[in-house]
């Protein structure tokens, strides 16, 4: 049973394609709150999770809660793909910055799994999907130099539904 170290007081990145179960896992592990999607903040900017020109602004307005809660000591989850590096470095500075441990958890699925349950939950189209598998392949590796001081990779189905997440004082 895979068990996931993370200390009590990180900024933790979930990492995954679309349909990964990010979202689903979010919801399983943490409280409401300890949660800041970009799907969140997409709607709270723009009334439209799905406006991805409203990205530039709900992260803005995410990583401002992010700094608020860490500096209050309140364990952050960031919900979004975290598929570019560029995305992911701006986790490692915010936590950096509030004097955090940036951690990753990385849902690493056979690809077939997320398309099959892409139809009904965003619908897009299949290159969109292979260029995330693509970038998703490239990130595993790289993550502990880019600064992430824990790196969790949940492989597969059995893994993502027996995860436990313990808590590291
Ligand atoms: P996105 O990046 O698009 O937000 P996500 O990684 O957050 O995707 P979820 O929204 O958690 O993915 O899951 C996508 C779909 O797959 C949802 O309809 C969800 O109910 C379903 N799903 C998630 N986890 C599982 C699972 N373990 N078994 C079956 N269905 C699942
Ligand atoms: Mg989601």
């Amino acid at each position: 049973m895979p068990t996931l170290a993370v200390p009590e007081l990180s900024l933790v990145a979930l990492v995954g394609v679309t349909g990964s179960g990010k979202s689903t896992f979010a919801a399983r592990h943490f409280a409401p709150t300890q949660v800041l999607s970009s799907d969140a903040f997409r709607a709270l900017v723009s009334d439209d999770e799905d406006d991805q020109g409203a990205t530039r602004d709900a992260f803005d307005a995410l990583y401002y809660v992010a700094a608020k809660r860490l500096r209050a000591g309140r364990l952050t989850v960031i919900d979004a793909t975290h598929l570019r590096r560029e995305d992911r470095a701006q986790v490692v500075a915010a936590a950096r910055e509030q004097d955090v441990l940036p951690v990753a958890i990385v849902f690493d699925l056979p690809p077939e799994v997320p398309r099959s349950r892409n139809a009904g939950h965003r619908n897009l189209p299949d290159h969109v999907l292979r260029r995330q598998q693509e970038a998703l392949r490239r990130s595993v590796r790289g993550l502990r130099r880019e600064g992430f001081r824990k790196v969790h990779v949940l492989s597969g189905v059995d893994d993502v539904a027996a995860a436990r997440i313990e808590w590291e004082k």
